[in-house]
Protein backbone atom coordinates (compact mmCIF):
# COMPACT_ATOMS: atom_id res chain seq x y z
CA UNK A 1 0.00 0.00 0.00
CA UNK A 2 1.20 3.64 -0.73
CA UNK A 3 0.10 6.84 1.44
CA UNK A 4 0.61 10.09 1.06
CA UNK A 5 3.32 11.65 3.23
CA UNK A 6 3.17 14.81 4.70
CA UNK A 7 6.36 14.47 5.86
CA UNK A 8 8.12 14.06 2.62
CA UNK A 9 5.26 15.62 0.12
CA UNK A 10 4.73 12.18 -1.60
CA UNK A 11 2.78 8.99 -1.81
CA UNK A 12 5.83 6.67 -0.41
CA UNK A 13 4.69 2.81 0.41
CA UNK A 14 4.17 1.91 3.80
CA UNK A 15 7.35 0.90 5.11
CA UNK A 16 7.73 -0.08 8.70
CA UNK A 17 10.64 0.15 11.42
CA UNK A 18 10.82 -3.15 12.73
CA UNK A 19 9.43 -6.55 11.73
CA UNK A 20 6.44 -7.52 13.49
CA UNK A 21 3.01 -5.07 13.33
CA UNK A 22 2.92 -2.17 12.34
CA UNK A 23 2.31 1.10 15.01
CA UNK A 24 -0.06 3.55 14.69
CA UNK A 25 -1.32 6.33 16.27
CA UNK A 26 -4.37 8.95 15.92
CA UNK A 27 -4.67 12.33 17.71
CA UNK A 28 -7.73 11.26 19.85
CA UNK A 29 -10.59 13.57 21.39
CA UNK A 30 -10.48 16.32 23.92
CA UNK A 31 -13.21 15.30 26.13
CA UNK A 32 -15.06 18.86 27.04
CA UNK A 33 -17.78 18.63 24.91
CA UNK A 34 -19.72 16.66 22.55
CA UNK A 35 -17.64 15.54 19.29
CA UNK A 36 -18.88 17.08 15.95
CA UNK A 37 -19.45 15.70 12.54
CA UNK A 38 -15.67 16.90 11.83
CA UNK A 39 -14.23 15.18 14.62
CA UNK A 40 -16.43 11.97 13.39
CA UNK A 41 -14.95 12.68 9.82
CA UNK A 42 -11.55 12.06 11.10
CA UNK A 43 -11.97 9.47 13.51
CA UNK A 44 -14.61 7.18 10.56
CA UNK A 45 -11.74 7.97 7.58
CA UNK A 46 -8.33 6.44 10.08
CA UNK A 47 -10.79 3.94 11.17
CA UNK A 48 -12.07 2.48 7.57
CA UNK A 49 -8.37 2.75 6.32
CA UNK A 50 -6.83 0.57 9.35
CA UNK A 51 -9.50 -1.86 8.53
CA UNK A 52 -8.63 -1.81 4.53
CA UNK A 53 -4.74 -2.38 6.01
CA UNK A 54 -5.87 -5.11 7.83
CA UNK A 55 -7.82 -6.02 4.93
CA UNK A 56 -4.70 -6.01 2.70
CA UNK A 57 -2.93 -8.63 5.19
CA UNK A 58 -0.93 -5.40 7.41
CA UNK A 59 -1.34 -6.40 11.31
CA UNK A 60 -1.92 -2.67 12.59
CA UNK A 61 -1.46 -1.54 15.99
CA UNK A 62 -3.80 1.46 16.34
CA UNK A 63 -3.60 3.77 19.28
CA UNK A 64 -5.50 6.48 20.23
CA UNK A 65 -4.86 9.22 23.34
CA UNK A 66 -7.44 10.82 25.30
CA UNK A 67 -6.97 13.90 26.50
CA UNK A 68 -8.72 14.03 29.23
CA UNK A 69 -6.85 17.44 30.92
CA UNK A 70 -6.81 20.66 28.80
CA UNK A 71 -7.74 24.28 29.47
CA UNK A 72 -11.18 23.71 27.80
CA UNK A 73 -12.00 21.36 30.55
CA UNK A 74 -11.26 22.96 33.07
CA UNK A 75 -12.74 25.74 31.59
CA UNK A 76 -16.01 23.89 31.48
CA UNK A 77 -15.56 22.15 34.93
CA UNK A 78 -14.97 26.05 36.41
CA UNK A 79 -18.13 27.24 34.69
CA UNK A 80 -20.05 24.41 35.79
CA UNK A 81 -18.53 24.10 39.29
CA UNK A 82 -17.80 20.20 39.37
CA UNK A 83 -14.50 18.97 39.17
CA UNK A 84 -12.32 18.26 35.71
CA UNK A 85 -13.20 14.50 36.07
CA UNK A 86 -16.84 14.66 36.32
CA UNK A 87 -16.14 16.86 32.91
CA UNK A 88 -13.72 14.88 31.51
CA UNK A 89 -15.20 11.30 32.06
CA UNK A 90 -18.43 12.62 30.91
CA UNK A 91 -17.64 13.43 27.69
CA UNK A 92 -15.12 10.59 27.26
CA UNK A 93 -18.57 7.86 27.69
CA UNK A 94 -20.05 10.31 25.07
CA UNK A 95 -17.28 10.02 22.34
CA UNK A 96 -16.97 6.30 23.11
CA UNK A 97 -20.64 5.85 22.47
CA UNK A 98 -20.34 7.81 19.04
CA UNK A 99 -17.57 5.73 18.19
CA UNK A 100 -19.50 2.30 18.53
CA UNK A 101 -22.53 4.11 17.16
CA UNK A 102 -20.11 4.74 14.03
CA UNK A 103 -18.40 1.73 13.85
CA UNK A 104 -15.13 2.70 14.40
CA UNK A 105 -13.83 0.18 16.89
CA UNK A 106 -10.88 -0.40 14.87
CA UNK A 107 -9.02 1.17 17.95
CA UNK A 108 -6.88 -1.60 19.97
CA UNK A 109 -6.08 0.99 22.67
CA UNK A 110 -7.23 3.91 24.36
CA UNK A 111 -4.31 6.01 26.19
CA UNK A 112 -5.57 8.87 28.41
CA UNK A 113 -3.42 11.94 29.44
CA UNK A 114 -3.25 11.51 33.09
CA UNK A 115 -2.93 7.91 33.16
CA UNK A 116 0.60 8.71 31.76
CA UNK A 117 2.26 11.36 33.78
CA UNK A 118 4.75 9.56 34.81
CA UNK A 119 5.94 9.43 31.27
CA UNK A 120 5.45 12.66 30.64
CA UNK A 121 7.45 13.91 33.66
CA UNK A 122 10.26 11.40 32.84
CA UNK A 123 10.35 13.18 28.80
CA UNK A 124 10.14 16.51 30.28
CA UNK A 125 12.88 16.02 32.85
CA UNK A 126 14.96 14.40 29.82
CA UNK A 127 14.49 17.39 27.34
CA UNK A 128 15.53 19.78 30.40
CA UNK A 129 18.81 17.34 30.95
CA UNK A 130 19.37 17.65 27.12
CA UNK A 131 18.89 21.36 27.61
CA UNK A 132 15.71 21.37 25.21
CA UNK A 133 13.68 22.84 27.89
CA UNK A 134 13.91 25.73 30.35
CA UNK A 135 11.57 26.97 33.23
CA UNK A 136 9.86 30.36 33.28
CA UNK A 137 8.92 30.73 36.93
CA UNK A 138 5.63 30.63 38.28
CA UNK A 139 4.84 29.83 34.71
CA UNK A 140 6.20 25.80 33.39
CA UNK A 141 8.65 24.41 31.09
CA UNK A 142 8.71 25.32 27.86
CA UNK A 143 10.46 23.91 25.01
CA UNK A 144 13.40 26.09 23.51
CA UNK A 145 12.99 26.09 19.68
CA UNK A 146 16.22 27.50 19.42
CA UNK A 147 17.65 23.84 20.09
CA UNK A 148 15.48 22.39 16.99
CA UNK A 149 16.60 23.50 13.83
CA UNK A 150 14.41 20.82 12.08
CA UNK A 151 11.35 22.79 13.21
CA UNK A 152 9.12 22.94 11.02
CA UNK A 153 9.48 20.52 8.35
CA UNK A 154 6.01 18.72 8.58
CA UNK A 155 4.66 21.63 7.86
CA UNK A 156 7.34 23.65 5.84
CA UNK A 157 7.44 26.57 8.14
CA UNK A 158 10.44 27.59 10.00
CA UNK A 159 10.34 28.65 14.10
CA UNK A 160 10.62 32.21 12.31
CA UNK A 161 6.74 31.46 11.33
CA UNK A 162 6.15 29.50 14.30
CA UNK A 163 2.87 31.43 15.27
CA UNK A 164 0.29 31.91 12.76
CA UNK A 165 -2.61 33.50 15.11
CA UNK A 166 -5.18 30.70 14.58
CA UNK A 167 -3.53 27.76 15.87
CA UNK A 168 -3.62 26.84 19.53
CA UNK A 169 -0.54 28.47 21.26
CA UNK A 170 1.08 28.90 24.57
CA UNK A 171 1.18 32.57 25.96
CA UNK A 172 3.88 33.99 28.04
CA UNK A 173 5.89 37.12 27.39
CA UNK A 174 9.39 35.37 29.14
CA UNK A 175 9.56 33.23 26.20
CA UNK A 176 12.64 32.82 25.02
CA UNK A 177 11.43 32.42 21.23
CA UNK A 178 7.61 33.07 19.93
CA UNK A 179 6.64 29.77 19.23
CA UNK A 180 8.09 28.06 21.97
CA UNK A 181 5.25 25.68 23.42
CA UNK A 182 4.73 24.54 26.77
CA UNK A 183 5.88 20.56 28.30
CA UNK A 184 4.74 21.26 32.02
CA UNK A 185 2.78 23.95 33.32
CA UNK A 186 2.69 24.80 37.44
CA UNK A 187 -0.83 24.53 38.56
CA UNK A 188 -2.32 28.28 39.45
CA UNK A 189 -4.37 27.68 42.97
CA UNK A 190 -8.12 26.04 42.63
CA UNK A 191 -6.28 24.18 39.44
CA UNK A 192 -5.78 20.43 38.97
CA UNK A 193 -2.46 19.29 39.29
CA UNK A 194 -0.51 16.44 39.94
CA UNK A 195 2.70 16.65 42.48
CA UNK A 196 5.78 15.50 40.48
CA UNK A 197 9.39 16.10 40.65
CA UNK A 198 8.81 18.73 38.15
CA UNK A 199 6.61 20.56 40.79
CA UNK A 200 2.91 20.55 40.87
CA UNK A 201 0.96 20.67 37.89
CA UNK A 202 0.13 19.78 34.55
CA UNK A 203 1.57 18.67 31.18
CA UNK A 204 1.31 20.43 28.36
CA UNK A 205 -0.87 19.65 25.38
CA UNK A 206 1.70 18.06 23.09
CA UNK A 207 3.72 16.20 25.33
CA UNK A 208 1.25 13.67 26.26
CA UNK A 209 1.09 12.33 22.39
CA UNK A 210 5.35 11.55 22.67
CA UNK A 211 4.87 10.24 26.01
CA UNK A 212 2.27 7.74 24.95
CA UNK A 213 3.83 6.72 21.74
CA UNK A 214 6.89 6.36 23.51
CA UNK A 215 5.59 4.00 26.10
CA UNK A 216 3.72 1.62 23.21
CA UNK A 217 5.81 1.83 20.47
CA UNK A 218 9.38 3.17 21.65
CA UNK A 219 11.13 6.38 20.33
CA UNK A 220 10.56 5.72 16.53
CA UNK A 221 6.81 4.48 14.73
CA UNK A 222 5.50 4.01 11.63
CA UNK A 223 2.19 5.93 11.27
CA UNK A 224 0.89 9.25 12.49
CA UNK A 225 -2.26 10.20 12.08
CA UNK A 226 -4.43 12.91 12.77
CA UNK A 227 -7.04 15.63 10.97
CA UNK A 228 -5.03 18.36 8.83
CA UNK A 229 -5.63 21.19 11.79
CA UNK A 230 -3.07 19.18 13.98
CA UNK A 231 -0.27 19.32 11.61
CA UNK A 232 0.91 22.91 12.84
CA UNK A 233 1.62 23.67 15.60
CA UNK A 234 1.12 20.49 17.65
CA UNK A 235 2.25 17.34 15.20
CA UNK A 236 5.33 19.86 14.49
CA UNK A 237 5.72 20.20 18.59
CA UNK A 238 5.43 16.28 18.97
CA UNK A 239 8.26 15.94 16.08
CA UNK A 240 10.37 18.11 18.13
CA UNK A 241 9.72 16.97 21.67
CA UNK A 242 10.49 13.04 20.24
CA UNK A 243 13.79 14.04 18.00
CA UNK A 244 15.12 16.05 21.18
CA UNK A 245 14.71 13.90 23.80
CA UNK A 246 15.65 10.69 22.23
CA UNK A 247 17.95 11.47 19.21
CA UNK A 248 16.13 9.29 16.68
CA UNK A 249 14.68 10.70 13.54
CA UNK A 250 12.39 10.79 11.72
CA UNK A 251 10.21 10.25 14.68
CA UNK A 252 7.63 8.75 12.70
CA UNK A 253 8.00 7.18 9.04
CA UNK A 254 4.39 8.54 7.68
CA UNK A 255 2.27 11.08 8.31
CA UNK A 256 -1.08 10.93 7.69
CA UNK A 257 -3.64 14.12 7.24
CA UNK A 258 -7.35 13.89 6.74
CA UNK A 259 -8.77 16.92 4.88
CA UNK A 260 -11.16 19.23 6.47
CA UNK A 261 -15.18 19.37 6.42
CA UNK A 262 -17.27 22.00 6.37
CA UNK A 263 -20.95 22.06 6.78
CA UNK A 264 -22.78 24.01 3.65
CA UNK A 265 -19.85 25.42 2.26
CA UNK A 266 -18.91 27.10 5.40
CA UNK A 267 -16.00 26.39 8.44
CA UNK A 268 -18.27 24.70 11.25
CA UNK A 269 -19.08 26.92 14.08
CA UNK A 270 -21.83 27.51 16.77
CA UNK A 271 -21.89 31.80 15.71
CA UNK A 272 -22.82 30.52 11.96
CA UNK A 273 -25.32 28.01 13.29
CA UNK A 274 -24.01 25.13 11.72
CA UNK A 275 -22.23 23.48 14.00
CA UNK A 276 -23.36 19.49 13.90
CA UNK A 277 -22.66 17.55 17.07
CA UNK A 278 -22.36 13.49 16.13
CA UNK A 279 -25.46 12.68 18.20
CA UNK A 280 -27.71 15.62 15.89
CA UNK A 281 -26.61 14.08 12.58
CA UNK A 282 -26.98 10.41 14.35
CA UNK A 283 -30.49 11.78 14.47
CA UNK A 284 -31.66 11.84 11.35
CA UNK A 285 -29.08 9.87 9.69
CA UNK A 286 -27.68 6.39 9.88
CA UNK A 287 -23.65 5.72 10.90
CA UNK A 288 -23.60 3.87 7.41
CA UNK A 289 -24.87 6.82 5.32
CA UNK A 290 -22.66 9.17 7.04
CA UNK A 291 -19.60 6.64 6.03
CA UNK A 292 -20.62 6.25 2.78
CA UNK A 293 -20.29 10.77 2.69
CA UNK A 294 -16.68 10.06 4.19
CA UNK A 295 -15.73 7.60 1.93
CA UNK A 296 -16.99 8.76 -0.86
CA UNK A 297 -14.84 11.49 -1.21
CA UNK A 298 -10.37 11.02 -1.02
CA UNK A 299 -9.52 11.71 2.59
CA UNK A 300 -7.24 14.21 1.57
CA UNK A 301 -10.11 16.31 0.36
CA UNK A 302 -12.00 18.80 1.94
CA UNK A 303 -15.96 17.40 2.12
CA UNK A 304 -18.72 19.38 2.81
CA UNK A 305 -22.00 18.24 4.62
CA UNK A 306 -25.06 19.01 3.66
CA UNK A 307 -28.54 17.43 4.30
CA UNK A 308 -28.91 17.05 0.59
CA UNK A 309 -25.63 14.89 -0.09
CA UNK A 310 -26.52 12.83 3.03
CA UNK A 311 -30.03 11.91 1.26
CA UNK A 312 -28.03 10.99 -1.84
CA UNK A 313 -25.58 8.77 -0.08
CA UNK A 314 -28.65 7.27 1.96
CA UNK A 315 -30.37 6.30 -1.22
CA UNK A 316 -27.15 5.20 -2.77
CA UNK A 317 -26.82 3.01 0.43
CA UNK A 318 -30.00 1.27 0.18
CA UNK A 319 -29.44 0.66 -3.82
CA UNK A 320 -26.65 -1.23 -2.21
CA UNK A 321 -28.61 -3.39 0.43
CA UNK A 322 -31.14 -4.06 -1.95
CA UNK A 323 -29.11 -5.53 -4.34
CA UNK A 324 -27.64 -7.76 -1.82
CA UNK A 325 -31.32 -8.43 -0.25
CA UNK A 326 -31.90 -9.84 -4.12
CA UNK A 327 -29.07 -11.82 -3.95
CA UNK A 328 -30.02 -13.53 -0.45
CA UNK A 329 -33.70 -14.06 -2.08
CA UNK A 330 -31.67 -15.60 -4.78
CA UNK A 331 -29.50 -18.11 -2.46
CA UNK A 332 -32.46 -18.90 -0.28
CA UNK A 333 -35.56 -19.35 -2.36
CA UNK A 334 -36.85 -22.95 -3.04
CA UNK A 335 -35.61 -24.42 -6.11
CA UNK A 336 -38.79 -24.85 -7.99
CA UNK A 337 -42.04 -22.35 -6.84
CA UNK A 338 -45.04 -24.88 -6.94
CA UNK A 339 -48.05 -24.10 -9.06
CA UNK A 340 -48.16 -22.12 -12.36
CA UNK A 341 -45.90 -19.83 -13.12
CA UNK A 342 -45.63 -16.74 -15.82
CA UNK A 343 -44.51 -18.32 -19.19
CA UNK A 344 -41.15 -16.20 -18.99
CA UNK A 345 -40.32 -17.87 -15.87
CA UNK A 346 -39.82 -21.42 -17.04
CA UNK A 347 -37.97 -20.39 -20.06
CA UNK A 348 -35.05 -19.28 -17.73
CA UNK A 349 -31.79 -21.29 -17.29
CA UNK A 350 -30.19 -20.09 -14.19
CA UNK A 351 -26.94 -18.25 -15.16
CA UNK A 352 -23.92 -20.08 -14.03
CA UNK A 353 -21.39 -18.48 -12.00
CA UNK A 354 -18.81 -19.04 -14.66
CA UNK A 355 -20.62 -16.13 -16.15
CA UNK A 356 -19.98 -13.24 -13.75
CA UNK A 357 -16.86 -14.72 -12.19
CA UNK A 358 -14.72 -12.36 -14.37
CA UNK A 359 -16.91 -9.62 -12.88
CA UNK A 360 -16.28 -10.17 -9.41
CA UNK A 361 -12.68 -10.28 -10.42
CA UNK A 362 -12.72 -7.09 -12.07
CA UNK A 363 -14.47 -5.87 -8.86
CA UNK A 364 -11.59 -7.31 -6.33
CA UNK A 365 -8.64 -6.32 -8.38
CA UNK A 366 -10.38 -2.20 -8.94
CA UNK A 367 -11.48 -2.23 -5.15
CA UNK A 368 -8.10 -3.71 -3.70
CA UNK A 369 -5.62 -1.47 -5.89
CA UNK A 370 -8.06 1.46 -5.52
CA UNK A 371 -7.60 1.52 -1.52
CA UNK A 372 -3.43 0.39 -2.47
CA UNK A 373 -3.38 3.44 -4.23
CA UNK A 374 -3.47 5.87 -1.37
CA UNK A 375 -6.38 4.91 0.26
CA UNK A 376 -8.29 5.65 -2.69
CA UNK A 377 -12.04 5.11 -1.12
CA UNK A 378 -14.01 6.79 -4.24
CA UNK A 379 -12.71 4.58 -6.60
CA UNK A 380 -12.69 1.10 -4.79
CA UNK A 381 -16.98 2.52 -4.09
CA UNK A 382 -16.97 3.05 -8.06
CA UNK A 383 -15.81 -0.91 -8.58
CA UNK A 384 -18.82 -2.26 -6.21
CA UNK A 385 -21.30 -0.07 -8.03
CA UNK A 386 -19.86 -0.61 -11.20
CA UNK A 387 -20.00 -4.13 -10.59
CA UNK A 388 -23.68 -3.70 -9.11
CA UNK A 389 -24.89 -1.81 -12.46
CA UNK A 390 -23.58 -5.03 -14.48
CA UNK A 391 -24.97 -7.82 -12.94
CA UNK A 392 -28.25 -5.84 -11.61
CA UNK A 393 -30.41 -6.46 -14.62
CA UNK A 394 -29.49 -9.88 -14.80
CA UNK A 395 -29.76 -10.48 -10.98
CA UNK A 396 -32.72 -12.84 -10.82
CA UNK A 397 -31.36 -15.16 -13.50
CA UNK A 398 -28.45 -15.94 -11.35
CA UNK A 399 -27.78 -19.42 -10.19
CA UNK A 400 -27.86 -19.73 -6.28
CA UNK A 401 -24.06 -20.30 -6.23
CA UNK A 402 -23.83 -17.08 -8.73
CA UNK A 403 -26.26 -14.97 -6.37
CA UNK A 404 -23.81 -16.29 -3.40
CA UNK A 405 -20.45 -15.18 -5.19
CA UNK A 406 -21.92 -12.26 -6.02
CA UNK A 407 -23.48 -11.29 -2.22
CA UNK A 408 -20.40 -12.58 -0.50
CA UNK A 409 -17.77 -10.78 -2.57
CA UNK A 410 -19.72 -6.74 -2.51
CA UNK A 411 -20.29 -7.58 1.51
CA UNK A 412 -17.09 -8.44 1.82
CA UNK A 413 -15.69 -5.30 0.46
CA UNK A 414 -18.19 -3.34 2.85
CA UNK A 415 -17.08 -4.76 5.50
CA UNK A 416 -13.33 -4.10 4.52
CA UNK A 417 -14.07 -0.94 4.75
CA UNK A 418 -16.59 -0.64 8.16
CA UNK A 419 -20.03 -0.52 6.97
CA UNK A 420 -22.61 -2.49 8.21
CA UNK A 421 -25.49 -4.74 6.41
CA UNK A 422 -28.69 -4.70 7.76
CA UNK A 423 -31.96 -5.61 5.61
CA UNK A 424 -35.31 -3.66 6.70
CA UNK A 425 -37.38 -6.32 8.36
CA UNK A 426 -40.56 -7.34 6.76
CA UNK A 427 -43.90 -7.39 9.50
CA UNK A 428 -45.87 -10.17 9.74
CA UNK A 429 -49.01 -8.86 8.26
CA UNK A 430 -47.09 -7.84 5.08
CA UNK A 431 -45.53 -11.08 4.46
CA UNK A 432 -49.09 -12.64 4.97
CA UNK A 433 -50.28 -10.37 2.05
CA UNK A 434 -47.46 -11.35 -0.16
CA UNK A 435 -48.41 -14.88 0.24
CA UNK A 436 -51.94 -14.15 -0.19
CA UNK A 437 -50.76 -12.62 -3.42
CA UNK A 438 -48.80 -15.38 -4.38
CA UNK A 439 -51.44 -17.71 -4.01
CA UNK A 440 -53.41 -15.68 -6.17
CA UNK A 441 -50.82 -15.40 -9.04
CA UNK A 442 -50.62 -19.18 -8.70
CA UNK A 443 -54.20 -19.94 -9.76
CA UNK A 444 -53.49 -17.09 -12.40
CA UNK A 445 -55.79 -14.85 -10.63
CA UNK A 446 -54.53 -11.76 -11.95
CA UNK A 447 -56.83 -9.25 -10.86
CA UNK A 448 -57.04 -10.25 -7.15
CA UNK A 449 -53.27 -10.54 -7.25
CA UNK A 450 -52.74 -7.23 -8.94
CA UNK A 451 -55.05 -5.77 -6.18
CA UNK A 452 -52.97 -7.11 -3.48
CA UNK A 453 -49.69 -5.96 -5.33
CA UNK A 454 -51.27 -2.24 -5.28
CA UNK A 455 -51.78 -2.81 -1.54
CA UNK A 456 -48.45 -3.75 -0.41
CA UNK A 457 -47.40 -0.48 -3.11
CA UNK A 458 -49.75 1.65 -1.09
CA UNK A 459 -47.62 0.30 2.25
CA UNK A 460 -44.22 1.12 0.72
CA UNK A 461 -43.61 -2.17 -0.68
CA UNK A 462 -42.73 -3.26 -3.73
CA UNK A 463 -42.53 -6.62 -5.31
CA UNK A 464 -40.81 -8.25 -8.13
CA UNK A 465 -41.84 -11.58 -9.32
CA UNK A 466 -38.37 -13.52 -9.53
CA UNK A 467 -37.94 -17.20 -11.15
CA UNK A 468 -37.18 -17.96 -7.16
CA UNK A 469 -41.00 -16.51 -5.54
CA UNK A 470 -41.69 -12.84 -5.01
CA UNK A 471 -39.39 -10.72 -3.83
CA UNK A 472 -40.49 -8.33 -1.23
CA UNK A 473 -38.80 -4.75 -0.40
CA UNK A 474 -39.47 -2.24 2.18
CA UNK A 475 -39.03 1.36 -0.11
CA UNK A 476 -38.12 3.57 3.25
ZN1 LIG B 1 -2.35 14.79 19.35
Amino acid sequence: MRLYNTLSGKKERIVQFKDGPLHMFVCGPTVYDDPHIGNARTFVMFDALVRAMRGLGYQVIYLQNITDIDDRIIARAADEEVSWEVIARRYEKVYMNNVRSLNATAVDTYARATDYIPDIVEQVKLLIKKKHAYKIEGDGYYFDLSTFPAYGKLSRRTSLQAEDGVSRIDDSDKKKNRGDFCLWKFSKSGEPSWKTELGAGRPGWHIEDTAITNHFFGPQYDIHGGGLDLKFPHHEAEIAQAEAAYGKRPFVKTWVHAGLITVGGHKMSKSLNNFMTINEMLEKFSPDTFRLLVLSHHYRSPMDYTDELMRNNEEAYRGILKFLAKCLHMMSAPRKAQGVRHKADEEIEPIPLEEIAPEIETMAKQFTASLEDDFNTPGGLAAIFSFMSVVNPRLFKLSKVAAAAAYHAVSAHLGTLGLTISFPKIPKNISDLMKSREAFRRRAQFMESDRLRKQLDSLGYSIEDTPEGPFIWKEF
